[in-house]
């Protein structure tokens, strides 16, 4: 009989073959040397169980070994143990080899395919799934990150937690949620996490709630970028305003200049400036609440905390009580957050990185090709996890040793040193790296094969 499955320690004796299955008979072993409860070599046999196997497919058929188990007793201890050969898994009826098939397979395939190809039920697919994926975002080490970015992305239906290493620019989790609890417990995981210094966050309580908590020497840096947002929404709710007493045509048109009317005044090029001037021009409160986000941006200039809080208080007292309510968000926000907001200027991180970073995923996933969050996640965490130094070159004349009875320098040469490892710190997944992948999805090169609604039952 060939050795078709080509599994140490277990022999075939028994093919059967039919439409959709290999049934695959193997020896019976007496294996056990010891007893795994106290050591005793004094085993008994106790008698066979046969038990069902599944392994990887063959020739795209499924897979069952079928194997006489030896049961032994212990005279020593009573307890009862069975062979347990190498190539099984410890835990359950499968080959080792195809839990890591079914780990690798779900980061591409749903759970459904890969059940039917394998003869499981789904349910045994998602719980093998886990556990490998489990297994290997932990072994990635991802470290804790001394200037974290903590942000949300909404994602398959859900508002998910990100948290990135700014100071690093790399992803160090994604969350299935990003409410208190979820975020606390990803915090207190983190090795060493007094570390943490920074923490950089838009406005959102629970988030520094949580820091407080459990990083409480950490400063917080509310995101500039969502504290300017606030003040172009300043903007917008004075040109919505003004819609009323415009004609449709107007209207069309000043909503299509909207943008430059957002955009900063310094960045404004070719005509955009004298049209901006134009409407600044036509509605004076639009110019003034105009005039009152260019000022707003420009404390972000301040050199340092004193000037730029004396800048704040004396645009507050500047702008026209007319447009005050369209900005009022702004002031009770930074009312709320001060502390945090003019932290910036001690501390000038912000979670642009992250917000990036929010972009590269929402640009395909959310589109839906497919994954669900958890695939997705591991994926990125995975496959891209590592900021490595680039390998070098491929060495075309390699120095081989001479032939001798030892091999073992070889493979000595191979591994790299303690020093040359330790050049490869783990951070978590390279912004460049998960680029790729994003787009990889987009050309549809790795596009899973069930729509995206199939995933959300
Ligand atoms: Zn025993």
């Amino acid at each position: 009989m060939t050795d078709l499955l080509n599994l140490p320690g277990l022999t075939v004796e028994q093919v059967v073959e039919d439409e959709h299955q290999y049934s695959i008979k193997v020896g019976r072993r007496r294996e056990r040397t010891h007893c795994p409860h106290c050591g005793s070599v004094a085993l008994r046999p106790n008698g066979t169980r046969e038990v069902r196997i599944h392994d990887l497919p063959i020739h795209g058929k499924r897979v069952g070994i079928w194997f006489d188990r030896q049961r032994f007793l212990c005279p020593d201890c009573s307890k009862s143990s069975a062979d347990q050969p190498d190539a099984l898994d410890a835990d359950r009826r499968m080959t080792k080899r195809l839990v890591e098939w079914i780990g690798e397979q779900g980061l591409r395939r749903p759970f459904t395919a890969i059940a039917d190809d394998v003869g499981v039920a789904e349910a045994t697919v998602r719980d093998v799934w886990s556990g490998w994926t489990e297994e290997r975002i932990q072994a990635l080490n991802i470290r804790t990150p001394t200037w974290m970015g903590l942000d949300e992305i909404h994602l398959l239906g859900q508002t998910r937690g990100v948290i990135t290493d700014v100071g690093q620019r790399t992803l160090v989790d994604f969350l299935p949620k990003r409410d208190k609890g979820t975020v606390a417990r990803r915090i207190a995981r983190m090795p060493h996490r007094d570390q943490i210094e920074l923490v950089t966050m838009d406005m959102w309580r629970p988030y520094w709630t949580v820091v407080r908590e459990l990083v409480p020497k950490a400063q917080v840096v509310v995101d500039r970028w969502h504290v300017q947002r606030y003040a172009n929404e300043g903007l917008e709710r004075v040109r919505k305003s003004l819609r009323a007493e415009l004609p449709k045509k107007r209207r069309i048109a000043l909503k299509d200049d909207r943008r430059l009317l957002l955009k900063r005044g310094c960045d404004l090029k070719g005509m955009e400036p004298l049209i901006v001037e134009a409407w600044c021009n036509e509605f004076p409160q639009l110019g003034a609440a105009y005039r009152a986000k260019e000022g707003f941006a420009a404390i972000w200039g301040w050199g340092n905390e004193a000037d730029a809080r004396a800048g704040y208080e004396a645009w507050v007292r500047d702008m026209p009580a007319d447009i005050r309510p369209a900005f009022q968000p702004l002031i009770t926000a930074i009312t709320n957050w001060e502390a945090e907001v003019f932290a910036y200027f001690r501390h000038p991180i912000t979670n642009a990185f992250t917000e990036c970073m929010n972009g590269l995923i929402r640009l395909d996933s959310h589109a839906g090709r497919g994954f669900s969050f958890e695939a997705l996640r591991a994926k990125i965490l995975l496959k891209y996890s590592a900021k490595r130094a680039p390998r070098p070159k491929f060495d075309k004349a390699p120095a081989f040793p001479a032939p001798s009875g030892r091999s073992s320098t070889f493979f000595c040469m191979m591994l790299p040193s303690r020093e040359e490892a330790a050049r490869w710190p783990m951070y978590g997944a390279d912004l460049d790296e998960l680029a790729d992948l994003i787009q990889a999805i987009e050309r549809g090169t790795d596009q899973p094969r069930v729509p995206f609604e199939a995933l959300l039952r």
